[in-house]
């Protein structure tokens, strides 16, 4: 399986091809002599296995001519046109598709409407046709599609990589949505839990400098990803930060999707937001029109949000006073009401120590709607560009086209 690089500086001979694509990858090295430095390597054996990276495309060479400074060295960089990967982030009624070139980057961008509950069978096909239009009009039909990485609002077994009762996702339970879709496209799939892949994407554009952070998905459900010392943090299961339906004071004695009552989901959802205003008389369809209802500074609608902000942040204090984050970012369509934000920011105050809270960030997300699929991204790209991967690959004879390599 997945091998993680050694430490930069490690002496001894085995530093593979996989592994120093992965030095340069990181930025951790960007020339010919700053991967001998960094790997103890003779400057013989670095330019075979540069020349090999070069040779199958995972590598390409730019050159800065420096006039009058005598010999130029020549950057190291991830080749990005030699593939894409399409990203996909699934809620119930609509999808937001992506196109990622190898070096991550994020090259196209397509909200579609979708039904979730029409099943996988309606569903998986048009996914695959739609990120394979999207892909080919990001980047031209010769450029291939490599890998997929999909988001789904719903908990995925760490294990078996199965739904695992998906409240949200009728007739999805127990299906392995990412061989379905490896059967249905052809190349490797990553499926992710909706909210994990947002913390991932969240944690890619604010970077390395922070390490422990939380992100919470506030939508028809509420999820919650966690980034623990850099990395998203799944539990034993892959169920780690479904707070959906952890108990929530306050919470109307109405049954939840799950089936059981007074969970976090009845309050604080959406479609909870848009039952308690409609309730107080406001004839509403959707939490979109339940934020142009506070444009007009209709006051019941602010009085729900408040209410569904104390009971998140409730929930929330005891989570960030056990787990103690630099970053608490918060995403999905509510985390644009100013007075769910307010309500959630002051209770969190009053719950926690500030021993907790000082230092802590709370922001609405940075990567916002985009936060699924850059994820996703970054998910199948350490898939595909792990240094196994590659190594498998140039062992194979392949490029990193997934081509014969010339
Ligand atoms: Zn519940």
């Amino acid at each position: 399986m997945r091998r993680q690089a050694p430490p930069a500086g490690r002496s001894g001979q085995s530093w593979t091809p996989g592994e120093i694509f992965a030095l340069v990858r990181s930025g951790r090295a960007g020339t010919r002599a700053e991967i001998v430095r960094a790997t103890g390597l003779a400057t013989s054996t670095v330019l075979l296995r540069v020349q090999a990276l070069l040779d199958s495309g995972y590598l390409v060479e730019q050159v800065h001519p420096h006039p009058g400074r005598g010999r130029t060295p020549r950057a190291l960089r991830v080749r990005a046109d030699a593939g894409v990967v399409g990203t996909a982030d699934l809620g119930p009624h609509h999808a937001v598709l992506g196109v990622v070139g190898l070096d991550g980057a994020l090259l196209a961008e397509q909200t579609r409407a979708l039904s979730i509950a029409d099943g996988p069978t309606a569903v998986l096909p048009w996914l695959v046709r739609a990120l394979r239009d999207l892909a080919a009009a990001a980047s031209g039909p010769a450029v291939p599609l490599l890998g997929l990485g999909v988001g789904v609002p719903g908990p995925v077994s760490a294990a078996t990589g199965r739904m695992m009762s998906p409240s949200l996702m009728p007739g999805w339970n127990g299906l392995d949505v990412g061989a379905a879709l490896e059967e249905l496209a052809g190349v490797p799939a990553v499926v992710e839990n909706d909210a994990n892949l947002m913390a991932v994407g969240e944690h890619a554009l604010l970077g390395p400098g922070v390490q422990h952070m939380m992100f919470v998905k506030l939508g028809s459900g509420i999820g919650c990803g966690v980034i623990v010392s850099g990395t998203l943090y799944r539990g034993s299961r892959g169920a780690a930060g479904d707070v959906s339906h952890v108990r929530a004071s306050g919470a109307p004695d109405i049954t939840c999707s799950c089936g059981r009552n007074g969970c976090l989901e009845v309050v604080a959802s959406s479609a909870a937001v848009v039952r308690q205003v409609r309730e107080e008389g406001q004839d509403v369809a959707s939490a979109a029109e339940v934020l142009e209802l506070l444009d007009r500074s209709e006051p019941k609608a602010a009085r729900v949000l408040r209410r569904a902000g104390r009971a998140t942040g409730e929930v929330l204090a005891g989570m960030v006073s056990f787990f103690n984050p630099e970053v608490l970012a918060i995403g999905g369509v509510l985390s644009q009401a100013e007075p769910f934000l307010a309500t959630l920011q002051a209770t969190l105050y009053d719950w926690c120590l500030p021993m907790t809270t000082d230092g802590l960030t709370i922001s609405t997300s940075k990567a916002g709607a985009s936060a699924g699929i850059i994820g996703a991204g970054r998910l199948v790209l350490e898939h595909l560009l792990s240094a196994a991967a590659v190594d498998a690959a140039l062992a194979d004879g392949r490029a990193a086209s997934g081509q014969p390599a010339p």
